[in-house]
């Protein structure tokens, strides 16, 4: 055979390289929002049938081309964006590698009408440019993607399904509306009207709950309780550019600690600033990888800010003005309460007065009105005691004695891991001490939980939760004191609230609504 060498066709240099740039509809969607954000445009409206398939059209307000740059963009190479390498590092646009256009337009029939004061319209099939005329066009942009890979059939047979595909495009809109919170964006019949950074997000994530103020770094974290068994609620931005990094979800997810579940992931917005030599964008051609100078500080930056928000004493001790001790007007039933009011550790609890124990709530003054859930504290408070290597199990006056099931024998070990000190004795299963806020008559109920097998915050949580025996007040007093102490006071292991400040807005909305 006589091998021929020839140069490729620029169309098919393109259509080569559109397999880095345009995977999939919505990786296509993400160029064509980016220019229009380049462009400045304030809004960008964007429309797809068929999950990207049959039409994608994306439309904006922004500068537009003249018709000598219309047909200039859609060449590889191409852009107004860089000049030189060096420009590289000091990058404020989302494209620079003038690839997208001819990539896009290389594998469909594709039609730009633009406009920086004279329109243009452009039609081009398979990368060759078969139409351009005057049209009439506000200034803008506006491309229409469709057939998508028609002259690719490799390519459109391992496309995702419609209804994946159109998820994807969603979740691109979501996570690039975010970041531009004063701009317009609409995908389909769904509007983001423009708003301020926390309505966009409410919108978007739900209400937040926690806010990171950190050395260039903003957050928004949703409640713990909203954590998810999946990662779709995490938006993570470097320089307002949607990023993904491993490295920084699990920075957060640590910060979560032991709010949530072990396999939960916590809902959150991160918007990270770094200059642009600490960092590497240039690494994927889908510009999303990051590569960080050193992940180690960044670690334990994004960590430690996310923890201090998510710390009760930066929401609630910093504004509490500490009042000076005065003897408190208790009722008859405070008066024998198992606790000092001097205690040293925690000298401004003096200024509490528990009001009322509703149920399963107990309400106390302190700077307003303090709503405890008694359930989630005792979560809590189980859970730490577990977690405890030197524990203070106390022996019991009467041992608890439960019969044991075959096989249960070997597992009988892991309860001692929770301080738990027992012994097995002609079948029955003897329990000689237990941790603090464990009751002995409660034990066979906390026991056929655990013998569920589930990890421990869940059996703690689900335990308490699901308590019928009322509290005493010495009981309720003793747990917002003890519950004080753990270092996650404002969350159960499962992310269930533990208390709430009502202040006298909060009383007045509730009679508010209807
Ligand atoms: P890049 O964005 O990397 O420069 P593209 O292929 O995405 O490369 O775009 C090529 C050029 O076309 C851009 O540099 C820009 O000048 C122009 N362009 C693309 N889309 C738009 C738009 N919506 N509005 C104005 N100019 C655009
Ligand atoms: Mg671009």
């Amino acid at each position: 055979m006589v091998h021929k060498i020839a140069k490729l066709s620029q169309s098919v240099i393109n259509q080569i390289a559109a397999g880095e740039v345009v995977e999939s509809p919505s990786s296509i969607v993400k160029e064509l929002i980016e220019n229009s954000l380049d462009a400045g445009a304030k809004r960008i409206d964007v429309e797809v049938t068929s999950g990207g398939q049959e039409l994608i059209r994306v439309e904006d307000d922004g500068c537009g081309m003249g018709k000598e740059d219309a047909l200039l963009s859609l060449e590889r190479y191409a852009t107004s964006k860089i000049n030189s390498v060096d420009d590289l590092q000091s990058l404020v646009t989302m494209g620079f590698r003038g690839e997208a256009l001819a990539a896009i337009s290389s594998v469909c029939h594709f039609e730009m009408r633009t406009s920086d004061g004279t329109g243009s319209r452009l039609v081009s099939e398979g990368g060759k440019v078969i139409r351009v005329e005057p049209c009439a066009r506000n200034r803008g942009t506006t491309i229409e993607v469709r057939s998508l890979f028609y002259n690719v059939p490799a390519r459109k047979k391992f496309q995702k399904s419609k209804t994946a595909s159109m998820a994807a495009i969603s979740r691109l809109i979501e996570t690039v509306a975010i970041a531009h919170p004063e701009i317009a964006f609409s995908l389909n019949a769904r509007e983001f009207a423009p708003c301020k950074i926390e309505g966009r997000i409410e919108e978007i994530l739900g209400p937040h709950e926690h806010e990171v103020n950190g050395e260039g770094l903003v957050g928004y974290l949703a409640a713990p309780n909203k954590a998810m068994a999946m990662r779709t609620g995490q938006y993570l931005y470097l320089n307002k550019r949607p990023i993904f990094s491993p490295l920084i979800a699990k920075a957060v997810k640590e910060a979560f600690g032991t709010r949530i579940g072990e396999h939960m992931y916590p809902r959150f917005v991160l918007f990270l600033e770094m200059s642009p030599e600490q960092f590497d964008v240039n690494v994927h051609p889908q510009k999303k990888e990051v590569r960080f100078c050193n992940e180690s500080a960044l670690f334990r930056r994004v960590q430690e800010g996310v923890e201090k928000a998510l710390s009760p004493k930066q929401v609630f001790l910093d504004s509490l003005t500490f009042t000076q001790f005065e003897p408190l007007s208790f009722s008859e039933k405070f008066s024998s309460l198992p606790y000092k009011m001097e205690d040293q550790t925690f000298n401004w609890v003096v200024a509490e007065k528990p009001l009322a124990l509703l149920g399963k709530f107990l309400l106390l003054e302190k700077e307003g009105l303090f709503l405890i859930d008694l359930r989630a504290a005792h979560a809590r408070v189980l859970f730490d005691a577990f977690q405890i290597k030197e524990q203070r199990a106390q022996t019991l006056m009467w041992p608890v004695e439960i019969p044991l099931s075959p096989g249960e024998e070997e597992r009988v070990i892991e309860l001692e891991k929770l301080g738990i000190e027992c012994r097995i004795l002609k079948k029955m299963l003897i329990i000689d001490a237990l941790p603090p806020f464990l009751e002995p008559a409660d034990f066979p109920k906390f026991y056929s939980e655990w013998r569920g097998g589930k990890k421990i915050e869940e059996i703690a949580t689900k335990f308490c939760h699901s308590r019928q025996r009322p509290f005493s007040f010495e009981e309720a007093i003793a747990l917002w004191k003890e519950v004080q102490k753990c270092e996650n006071q404002l969350y159960d292991p499962m992310g269930h609230l533990i208390f709430s400040q009502l202040k006298e807005e909060d009383l007045g909305r509730v009679l508010m609504r209807k």
